[in-house]
């Protein structure tokens, strides 16, 4: 079987600096795959580079059997590949409702797209009973909830996540990452960046670890989880 995204030697460059030195990974359709790492080892790059926001120097990304080298942004969300960045990107000044409808901005199936906010009502009802209200007044996790069901509208065979934890109190992480189970349990395909190891490890099928442009170890969530380096360098232990 062919996996859902393959990615062979891909190297990024910002100028003379080398951020992503050459990796090499696979995510299965249904799979959550993790990629973990400190800062500035070329996670957010990779993510923005599979999006189509930068361009890789080399190497391969297939996505649905298509090759992305190329393909511009627009177009890789149409195909099916979502990215719910860093730092959330939504639109302060626009409400809740307006800001999912324009996750959906490809699609022109209007029952779909009621059918699908109400899905994103469901997995996050603070933003149903919020839906009128200018989203800047949310909090960051409530604009990190946000963030993740804009990325859904537009119907992604993969969702991409990049740090959805940050600066959430552990509450609130928790049920950010409690969702992100609960969506992996419905089929959706996930890659997801993090830098809080134990949480994306516990939850994924594969995972990867980054350290300054290469992947240096992978395997299972769980023998990650396990592993002593990772253990040590990753999950504050001695
Ligand atoms: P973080 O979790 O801190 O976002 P990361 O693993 O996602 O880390 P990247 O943001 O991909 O790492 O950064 C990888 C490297 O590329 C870092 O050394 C960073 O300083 C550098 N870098 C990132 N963006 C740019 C840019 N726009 N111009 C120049 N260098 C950049």
């Amino acid at each position: 079987m062919t996996a859902l995204l393959e990615v062979e030697d891909l190297r990024v460059a910002y100028g003379k600096i080398e951020a992503v030195k050459g990796i090499s990974f696979s995510v299965e359709a249904g799979q959550a795959v993790t990629l973990i790492g400190t800062n500035g080892a070329g996670k957010t790059t990779t993510l923005r580079t599979l999006s189509g926001l930068l361009k890789p120097t080399s190497g391969k990304i297939v996505f649905d059997g298509k090759p992305l080298n190329g393909v511009p942004a627009h177009k890789i969300v149409s195909l099916g590949l979502a990215h719910s960045p860093e730092g959330r990107h939504i639109f302060p000044r626009l409400t809740i409702a307006e800001n999912l409808q324009l996750g959906a901005f490809l699609r022109k199936d209007t029952a779909g797209i009621e059918a699908d906010i109400r899905h994103v009502y469901d997995l996050f009802p603070i933003l149903g009973e919020r839906r009128k209200q200018a989203s800047g007044t949310l909090s960051g996790g409530e604009q990190q909830m946000l963030a993740m069901g804009r990325a859904l509208m537009s119907r992604p065979k993969l969702l991409m996540l990049d740090e959805p934890s940050m600066g959430l109190s552990p509450i609130m992480m928790q049920k950010i990452m409690a969702t992100i189970r609960e969506l992996r349990s419905q089929g959706t395909t996930i890659l997801l960046v993090e830098q809080n190891a134990q949480a994306a490890l516990s939850l994924a099928d594969q995972a990867h670890v980054m350290e300054i442009g290469r992947i240096s170890l992978s395997g299972s969530g769980h023998s990650l989880l396990h592993d002593e380096s990772v253990r040590k360098a990753y999950l504050g232990e001695d």
